[in-house]
């Protein structure tokens, strides 16, 4: 049988780090396992639901290359199908209505309270061989519960956190249908999971209290439950569950900030997996090696230093024709357009940038004037070093052939002439030329900049 995961997420807010994990290794099993990836919308909470989030998941999941190969299937269209197994239900007497108001409800749980007992609905209205129930209130139009079976314990092997045991008498008779006869959301899951056949449901372990429910529904229904793998939760820097709350960031906004889409999965797999000692790896890697049986069991921390320094190895490796298109994105952000330098650029500069922002910047210098501050020209720019300034210019306009190798040849002849050392002239150069005195080989960088301009700036002194 061929797997076919799943990923379900509640359009209620945009998606994070820690959702999109969630995302990640369903789709990473079923691509190691040559299974299926589903994509459902779970948007039954119609008033905190948004197309807004959608896209934002459709986005981030588009972006990072997670994707799906069915769906997206929206559960505020599947309702008549619910409708219908819940018909099922009911005939085949797994279910039963409730007549108890909010109010005695209410009532009900303070006394459980009072009595330091654990709020559970108590059966009033559970038929039972033998058991009178009470009169049916005129105008109630009643919730449906789920028999949960009043004996035993209901169990499995989580894929995380080994086997887990819920004694039966633990649960209370779960409402699966409102009084308007809307389902409500463990049943919808159930209904969904079995009419998309999935065989392994890996999700969070907020989940983990849903799924003894889950269980009972799927036998209600006479199916088997999938296999679970509930991962444990990401905690942002403070130590803090992920969440909009406690600042997490949308996915797409790592996407604008000039994190790579490879050094994203690179990252989000290894919070809460592990190949042994592997840090850095590609997508192929990823999928190659993803298995279920070394998730981790403890909560990971999210650690914004980590993942650049992620994203800094992913950049270093990567090509600069397949960066240039990244980086000239960045540059269209400050309504820059860059040329058939780009690549080169990027190749020069790749190793001292964690973000293609940081590659943006520094090929801001090549397509707009740079500002040199105060300091750095009172500092580098001397009345001392002048003179050897318009002289190398002067040799670099003589230049017969603009190439790194004669552009070297003019800097020495100009440290000879005038006595200096080679960053006493460098570092003014920079300065002038890139803005800072901070930049890879100064030959190279000038050969990208081009004589015009490197003429131009050098006038400045
Ligand atoms: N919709 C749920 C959520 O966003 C996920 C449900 C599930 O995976 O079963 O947390």
């Amino acid at each position: 049988m061929s797997t076919r995961t799943r990923f379900a997420p509640s359009p209620t807010g945009f998606i994070h780090l820690g959702n999109i994990r969630s995302a990640l290794y369903p789709w990473a099993f079923a691509r190691a396992t040559g299974g299926k990836f589903i994509l459902r919308i779970e948007d039954t909470d119609v008033e905190r639901s948004s197309q807004e989030a959608v896209d934002v998941i459709l986005q981030g999941m588009a972006w990072l290359g997670l994707s799906h190969d069915e769906g997206p299937f929206y559960q505020m269209q599947r309702m008549d199908r619910y409708k219908e197994v819940l018909a099922q239900l009911v005939a085949a007497g797994h279910v039963y209505p409730c007549y108890m108001s909010v109010a005695e409800l209410d009532a009900l749980r303070e006394r459980q309270m009072t009595a330091k007992e654990k709020p559970r609905y108590d059966g009033t209205w559970r038929p039972e061989p033998g058991k009178v129930l009470p009169a049916i209130p005129e105008g109630v139009e009643p919730v449906l519960r789920f028999k949960t079976p009043l004996q035993g314990v209901v169990s499995w092997e989580d894929k995380v956190k080994g086997l887990i045991e819920i004694r039966n008498t633990e649960l209370d008779d779960l409402v699966i249908a409102r009084s308007d006869g809307t389902p409500t959301y463990n049943f919808c899951v159930v209904v969904d999971d079995i009419d998309m056949a999935i065989t392994h449901v890996i999700r969070g372990d907020d989940h983990v209290n849903n799924t003894p429910r889950q269980i009972h529904i799927f036998r209600a229904l006479a199916h088997e439950p999938p296999v679970y793998a509930h991962l444990p939760t990401v905690l942002n820097e403070q130590g803090d569950k992920l969440s909009k709350r406690t600042g997490a960031k949308p996915v797409t906004q790592f996407r604008d900030e000039g994190f790579l889409p490879e050094a994203m999965v690179n990252y989000l797999a290894r919070l809460g997996w592990s190949h042994g000692d592997d840090e850095i790896f590609s997508r192929e890697q990823f999928v190659q090696w993803f298995n279920l049986d070394h998730l981790g069991k403890s909560a990971a921390q999210f650690d914004e230093t980590k993942l650049r320094w992620v994203n800094a190895q992913h950049l270093k490796a990567m090509p600069e024709d397949a960066l240039a298109p990244l980086v000239q994105a960045q540059l269209a952000v400050k309504g820059l357009q860059a040329d058939a330098r780009l690549p080169a650029i990027c190749g020069l500069f790749k190793d001292r940038c964690d973000t293609t922002v940081a590659l943006a910047n520094w090929a801001t210098a090549f397509y707009a004037d740079v500002h040199p501050n105060a300091d750095d020209l009172a500092k580098h720019v001397t009345p001392e070093v002048k003179p050897a300034l318009e002289l190398l210019a002067n040799k670099l306009n003589a230049l017969s052939d603009w190439s790194v190798a004669a552009i070297s040849v003019a800097f020495k002849e100009v440290l000879t002439e005038k006595g200096l050392k080679m960053p006493q002239l460098a570092m003014p150069v920079r300065v002038l030329v890139m803005g800072t005195p901070q930049t890879p080989t100064v030959d190279a960088v000038l050969h990208l900049c081009g004589l015009e301009k490197v003429l131009a700036r050098l006038k400045v002194a």
